[in-house]
């Protein structure tokens, strides 16, 4: 893990870097034009540029040992730059994982210290034509080649789609089926039978280059086959879904609060009917601070995950699906609700938001889709819903109704509603099995997003109140500040789940007449109806905070 001093000259540097050669007229420019800057991103990965690569790198290969919480950090940074220089950085992240995890010893050498020495571009090549979210459907194939009775190489055949870096890494780790299923080779640019399309004209991210590869009898060593053993491709994928998706959802934060930065000062100075539009309530409370609630519930997730991937607790697979489905929703919703706060200008090129509004879209899509990510949680949490009888949310509820007992404004009581309500809830989902409804199924995943994140940003606060946050931990909010935004968005957690819960119970015929008021009553619905008083009070706090109008302004990030 990197000092805390590295880190901050780390981000520094990125900033200074993105400043001198990536203005905001160059960004507008090269997306118009379509156009990956592919010097740009080498001398970011350059060990003696920018070589923000070493970062992830571990020591002993050359590089800095940065941590999760370190990724996640920079990640956002990059973000908040452009989408698609920072995709172009993660593909060689993303391409370089199955080594990480699943290398021999001398191939992690060979290639994690070419990434911290020669600055090496990598793609990750999972995705085909026939096979997205479902990656079992893989039709690539590598055919061992056998001489004296020993596999000495593989002839790979295939397609791969959508690859970020496809038409400019120097290196690919590609996903083909062996005989003993699906498995990472790497390869390098111009192998013989390897070639990749043009660059797709996509929406967002034009500064990304993405392309579809192609593989006729591309023959690698044995020493190619990641780990030297056929048929751990999708264990080795999986085995850092946790960590790659914190990325993913640090960009959605990113890109979020990138649009939400430019939304707010121009707040301050445009005039309409007579004031500012920075001091009209439907405006801020419409368009600003519901996004900034979702986001920074988002983090507090995301930097929990962060922490605990960091402290040993394995690769959290499900804490990252919640923290990728919640920050790049929210980034989502902010950056598209900063088009409306600018206006007939939000609307043109000239002022940003609408380009990132395009890149951001991608974030819900690429490592994993938001369906794909309720699914995961869905399934994993309704294990745990079975395995305690009923009692998982609930006991959670308790955890957060004993921190409301020490620190009773941080919302931690409303959150408890929220666990309570989804207890029932899935409860309900178990007697009448409603998840044969594939939609319950996944409806349950997005609530229990909310719900946990609500408990998040409610623990947030309070490590805040105990001067326990993480140094590393971003400042933007004071204690008072993570407080506000945590009643703000129990609320909205809470009756997310209640009402939506009681909706999509009721519309599966999970409940019937006679049943409904005692389902109602375990719902606690007029507590949870009660809660919201003070919202108004409360996003009146956040907007004076984000508009520097208390007497302690927001601390810059
Ligand atoms: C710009 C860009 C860059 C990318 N970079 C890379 C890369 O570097 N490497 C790589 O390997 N891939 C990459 N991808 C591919 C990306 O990961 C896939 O697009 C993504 O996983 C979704 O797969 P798909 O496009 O085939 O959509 P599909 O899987 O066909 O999904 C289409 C829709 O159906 C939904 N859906 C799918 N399955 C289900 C289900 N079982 N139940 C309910 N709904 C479902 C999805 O959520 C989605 O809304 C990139 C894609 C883009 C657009």
């Amino acid at each position: 893990m990197l000092a805390y001093k590295t880190l901050k000259l780390s981000i520094k540097s990125l900033r200074e870097f993105a400043k001198k050669r990536l203005p905001d007229e160059t960004l507008i420019e090269l997306d118009e034009r379509d156009e990956c800057p592919l010097e740009i991103v080498r001398d970011m990965c350059s060990p003696d540029k920018l070589g923000i690569q070493l970062l992830f790198i571990p020591e002993e290969f050359g590089g800095m040992g940065g941590g999760t919480f370190d990724v996640y950090c920079i990640c956002e940074e990059m973000a908040r730059i452009d989408l698609g220089i920072a995709t172009s950085v993660l593909a060689t992240f993303l391409g370089s994982d199955p080594i990480m995890v699943g290398a021999t010893p001398e191939q992690k050498k060979v290639w994690l210290s070419r990434i911290a020495d020669e600055g090496l571009l990598f793609a990750y090549g999972a995705t085909e034509p026939e096979a997205g979210s479902d990656l079992g459907a893989l039709r690539t194939t590598a055919e061992p080649v056998v001489k004296d009775g020993r596999t000495v190489g593989y002839n790979i055949n295939g397609n791969k789609q959508w690859i970020s870096n496809g038409g400019v890494a120097d290196a690919y780790t590609v996903l083909a089926n062996t005989p003993s299923g699906p498995s990472w080779f790497i390869v390098e640019k111009g192998a013989k039978g390897f070639t990749h399309d043009e660059p797709e004209n996509k929406h967002g991210i034009r500064l990304s280059n993405t392309a579809a590869l192609a593989f006729t009898d591309v023959y690698v060593d044995a020493n190619r086959l990641i780990g030297g053993v056929e048929g751990q491709g999708l264990n080795q994928a999986q085995a850092v879904f946790g960590y790659t998706r914190l990325m993913v959802a640090a960009f959605g934060l990113g890109a979020g609060w990138a649009a939400l930065e430019r939304a707010i000062p121009y707040s301050t100075k445009r005039i309409q009917a007579g004031s500012p539009l920075s001091e009209k309530q439907g405006y801020t409370h419409k368009l600003i601070l519901p996004h900034v609630a979702r986001l920074e519930a988002a983090r507090a997730y995301v930097e929990e995950t962060a922490q605990r991937i960091d402290a040993g607790e394995g690769s959290l697979n499900t804490e990252g699906a919640i923290a990728k489905y919640m920050a790049t929703e929210a980034g989502n919703q902010a950056a598209e609700a900063s088009i409306q706060a600018l206006g007939g200008y939000g609307y043109t090129h000239e002022y940003l938001v609408e380009k990132i509004s395009r890149d951001v879209r991608i974030t819900t899509i690429y490592e994993g889709t938001s369906e794909i990510m309720e699914m995961t949680i869905s399934r994993d949490r309704w294990q745990s819903h079975l395995k305690t009888r009923g009692q998982h949310y609930h006991d959670c509820a308790r955890e957060l109704e004993a921190l409301h007992a020490r620190h009773p404004n941080v919302g931690a009581n409303v959150a408890a509603l929220a666990h309570h309500a989804l207890a029932e809830v899935m409860e309900k989902a178990r007697v009448a099995r409603l998840t044969r409804f594939q939609h319950i199924l996944l409806r349950l995943g997005e609530w229990i997003a909310y719900a946990e994140s609500a408990g998040s940003l409610a623990r947030r606060a309070v490590l805040f109140a105990e001067n326990k946050l993480n140094e590393k931990a971003n400042r933007r909010f004071d204690g008072a500040g993570i407080a506000a935004l945590s009643r703000i968005f129990a609320r909205e957690a809470a009756l997310k789940v209640a009402e939506e819960g009681l909706r999509w119970i009721a519309g599966a015929g999970g409940v019937n007449d006679a049943e409904m008021s005692t389902f109602e009553t375990g719902l606690q619905l007029p507590a949870i109806h009660r809660a919201p008083a003070g919202l108004i009070s409360d996003m009146d706090y956040v907007a004076d905070v984000l508009y520097a109008r208390v007497a302690k302004p927001a601390v810059a990030a």
